[in-house]
């Protein structure tokens, strides 16, 4: 097991500044979905983590509170996911690390 970028869609969703989606060192992993969010009510998206190809490297939990100064992301255990992105069949679902497609993230 091990750490991974979690982005909360409630704090993203309400921001939608996209600042870290610049800074992630690792290619194709944060990701941003119009869609996030919708069903919570707010108007923009969220960026999420396909956590398959995150390095846990931290830093766009630096760019979030730091330069966004929004602090929605937290690493944590890979494990402890309530819903999980996969770059494969790009996916954002139930909790799950081997996550299953519920419907392709689109945006
Ligand atoms: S920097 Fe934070 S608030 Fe901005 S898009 Fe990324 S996770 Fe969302
Ligand atoms: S922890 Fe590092 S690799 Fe993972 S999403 Fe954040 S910046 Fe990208």
């Amino acid at each position: 097991m091990y750490l991974v970028a979690d982005i909360s869609v409630e704090i993203c969703a309400a921001k939608s500044c996209k600042l870290c989606t610049q800074y992630c060192p690792e290619a194709n992993t944060i990701l941003y979905s119009d869609e996030l969010g919708k069903d919570k009510g707010f108007k923009y998206g969220s960026a999420y983590v396909a956590v398959d190809r995150c390095k846990g490297c931290a830093q766009c939990v630096w760019v979030c509170d730091n330069m966004a100064k929004n602090n929605a992301i937290k690493m944590i255990m890979i494990d402890q996911l309530p819903v999980a992105a996969l770059t494969d069949n790009v996916t954002y679902g139930e909790k799950s690390t081997t996550a299953t497609l519920v419907s392709p993230v689109v945006g």
